[in-house]
């Protein structure tokens, strides 16, 4: 006997791991549907070109694609090209895995202007997400600001001080590598409302700050000499080992570096200034009462050409989904019956890569015990509702021909060379 029929909709880690665990648990067909033609969410299109080893997870994203029970179909949005109740007439079981893919804007004065970006639209540029790659940000500036204390506010960072030769192991397109190289970007603020203690950076990513070639790390205030607060053991050995690599920076040999990023702690920013364009940006220092931020008057002005807020994602609006406080309305996993979600959609975007495991075993316990047969048939339906609306989806063996390309035109030793267009993958597969 068949177990139900499954859609999951979005390929990224979530995506993945619950295919997996479903796989695992019932001896159902498994379909994972996306919008791109290419799969793996953020891994492809997040996960920063020059940490590759991070991205090696797509080798077990890839075993599971390529189980007998499981089929991948790209270029398909759902809520557009076919609807949440097509879908749920069609499959016993959909489960939602879209992630988040909008940014939390700075809802401050000027946030508007030319040369204010979010870092989901910044970080898809430089990874060549189609969606992005026509962003031009204009990088003809001394000074960048990058608002947040998280890693991915480091990524970028990071990307923007590397030299050429550091980038050389990464898929960054070309455009965006000759844009940072011929920018004359000197100085780097990464700035946080709140202090070191509170940042959300982990130390691996911190400490890759230390040893650049071209770029010293350097911290606006006297490092504290212990963790106050209320943490766990292991929050406060890992908040030490941030403070300690804080405070090794200042140590770091000064010679010779262009660039510098100046890490901001306690600095509010209030109001963007410019005419067309952003000029600078006041923060306003701020103060730890207890866990309570506030103000304290003082304003400071940093002259900047480009302002990145990395300050959170929120998800996009679906027809036939409800959002709540930035997630899909769900009950730990469950939306409805046949209904369910995983990842970032379920649960809003934190964590690394690995927390999204424990979502796929949890929206797989769900299903488990709220269905046992097939009812209905799924991917037979599936593929008529694609050819009767004549869409173009891929398949997983159109992506392995799309990867194989993108290696095989990498100059080495990048590791690929990303087709950046939708149109181009298509044509590539004769689609
Ligand atoms: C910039 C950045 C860098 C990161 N770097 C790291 C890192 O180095 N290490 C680490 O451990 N974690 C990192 N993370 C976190 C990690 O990427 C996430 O935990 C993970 O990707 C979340 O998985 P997900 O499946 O919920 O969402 P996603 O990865 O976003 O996948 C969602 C998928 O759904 C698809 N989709 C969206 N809407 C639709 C629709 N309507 N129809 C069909 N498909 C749709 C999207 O195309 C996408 O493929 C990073 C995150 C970001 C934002």
């Amino acid at each position: 006997m068949k177990g139900p029929s499954v859609v999951v909709i979005g390929s990224g880690p979530s995506g993945f791991y619950t295919a997996e665990s479903i796989s695992k648990k019932l001896n159902s067909n498994i379909d994972i549907i996306d919008r791109l033609p290419t799969p793996f969410g953020l891994i492809r299109g997040g996960v920063a070109p020059d940490h590759q080893t991070t991205k090696k997870i797509t080798a077990i994203y890839s075993k599971i694609a390529k189980k007998e029970q499981v089929n991948f179909f790209g270029n398909i949005e759902i809520g557009k090209d076919i609807s949440i109740d097509e879908i749920r007439k069609i499959y016993d079981v959909v489960v939602l895995a879209i992630g988040s893919e909008l940014d939390n804007k700075l809802e401050i004065k000027g946030s508007n202007l030319k040369g204010v970006y979010g870092s989901a639209e910044f970080v898809g540029w430089y990874n060549g997400h189609p969606d992005y790659v026509s962003l031009e940000p204009d990088l003809n500036t001394e000074n960048v600001v990058v608002v947040g204390n998280g890693n991915v506010a480091i990524d970028i960072v990071r990307v923007l001080s590397k030299t050429s030769e550091e980038m050389i192991n990464s898929d960054i397109p070309e455009y965006a590598l000759n844009s940072i190289n011929k920018s004359p970007i000197k100085n780097l603020y990464m700035v946080g409302r709140r202090g070191p203690i509170e940042a959300k950076f982990t130390n691996v990513e911190l400490r890759e700050m230390g040893n650049l070639k071209n770029c010293l790390p350097i911290v606006n205030l006297d490092l504290p000499s212990k963790v106050v607060g209320n943490y766990s053991e292991r929050d406060q050995r890992l908040i030490e080992k941030n403070l300690e690599t804080l405070k090794s920076f200042s140590l770091i040999e000064k010679n010779n570096k262009e660039k510098k990023l100046n890490f901001n702690f306690f600095q509010k920013p209030i109001e963007i200034i410019g005419n067309e364009r952003v000029e600078s940006v006041n923060f306003e220092t701020t103060k730890l009462e207890g866990t309570k931020l506030k103000s304290t008057g003082e304003i400071n002005n940093i002259n900047c050409g480009l302002i990145i807020s990395a300050i959170g994602y929120k998800p996009k609006e679906v027809p036939g989904i409800k959002i709540s406080n930035g997630v899909v309305k769900n009950n730990n996993g469950k939306i409805d019956k046949g209904f369910y979600a995983a990842g970032w959609i379920r649960r809003g975007p934190t964590g690394v890569i690995g927390t999204n495991k424990a979502d796929g075993e949890l929206v797989a316990d769900l299903i488990s015990k709220d269905f046992k047969d097939q009812n209905k048939d799924g991917r037979k339906s599936l593929i008529e509702l694609i050819k009767s609306k004549n869409l173009k989806s891929t398949s997983f063996e159109n992506w392995e021909k799309i990867d194989s390309y993108e290696k095989k035109n990498a100059v080495e030793p990048a590791p690929r060379k990303k087709i950046l267009t939708i149109k181009e993958m298509l044509n590539l597969c004769n689609i």
